[in-house]
C-alpha cells in the first residue's frame, strides 16, 4: 500500500509504504503535520520498521522525532546531510524562523544499500546536486525522487550545498538509465514517470 500525504507549508509529500503481506511500513520525509502522519499509520495498522529521509532539508524532517518516538522505529540518511539533523541552519529551518528537531539518525545510508520491509526491497540511490546527501529510494516500478526530479523539473541548486550540474549528472546516469515505465513519486507535487521526464530533459 502507498499513501501520500501533503505536510507542512511548503506542501511536502510524505509517502508511507507498507507490504502488503506483513504491513511493516517505512515514512518518507515526514516534513510536518505530525498528527495527520501518525493516524494515517494508525488507521492502516502499519508496523513502521524505518524513516528514511530523502534530504535534511527542514521541510523533510520537521517531525522525524514525533514519529520515530511513536512508532519506534529507526531514522536513516545519507551521511552528507546528517548534520541536518543537528543543525538549524544547515536545514535552512532558520530561513523561515523556525527550528528543525535535534536527533540522532539511526543508520546513514550509502549508495546501492538495501533496505527491506516485508518482502519488498528498496535501493538506495545517491543523488547529490540538491543537497550533498539527496537520494532516491527505487523499488521495482516505484522511484521515490526527494527533491531531485519533479514532474516537469528538477531540484532547486541555488542553496547551500547545490550544484546545478552535479544533479544534472546524477539524474542522467542514475535515473534517466531506469525503464521508461517506473512511477516517480517527487517530494513536492504530482507523480510522474521516468519516460515522461527523459522527453524534454536536454533543457536543463
Ligand atoms: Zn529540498
Ligand atoms: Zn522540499
Amino acid at each position: 500500500m502507498l499513501i501520500r500525504i501533503e505536510v507542512g507549508m511548503l506542501e511536502t509529500n510524505c509517502y508511507i509504504y507498507s507490504d502488503d503481506d506483513t504491513k511493516e511500513g517505512i515514512v518518507i520525509d515526514p516534513g510536518d503535520d505530525v498528527s495527520k502522519v501518525l493516524d494515517t499509520i494508525n488507521s492502516n495498522d502499519i508496523k513502521v520498521k524505518y524513516i528514511v529521509l530523502t534530504h535534511g532539508h527542514w521541510d523533510h524532517i520537521g517531525a522525524v522525532d514525533r514519529v520515530k518516538v511513536h512508532s519506534n522505529s529507526e531514522v536513516l540518511i545519507h551521511g552528507l546531510d546528517a548534520d541536518c539533523l543537528k543543525d538549524s541552519t544547515k536545514s535552512l529551518a532558520y530561513m523561515f524562523g523556525i527550528n528543525s528537531p535535534t536527533i540522532t539518525a539511526d543508520r546513514f545510508l550509502n549508495d546501492g544499500d538495501e533496505i527491506t520491509v516485508g518482502n519488498t526491497a528498496f535501493k538506495v540511490i545517491h543523488t547529490p546536486g540538491h543537497t550533498p546527501g539527496g537520494i532516491c529510494l527505487l523499488s521495482k516500478d516505484i522511484l521515490f525522487s526527494g527533491d531531485t526530479l519533479f514532474q516537469g523539473t528538477i531540484g532547486r541548486t541555488d542553496l547551500p550545498g547545490g550544484d546545478h550540474k552535479t544533479l544534472i549528472e546524477y539524474i542522467k546516469s542514475k535515473l534517466l538509465v531506469l525503464d521508461d515505465n517506473i512511477s516517480v513519486y517527487p517530494g513536492h507535487g504530482n507523480k510522474t514517470t521516468i519516460g515522461k521526464e527523459k522527453t524534454g530533459f536536454e533543457k536543463w
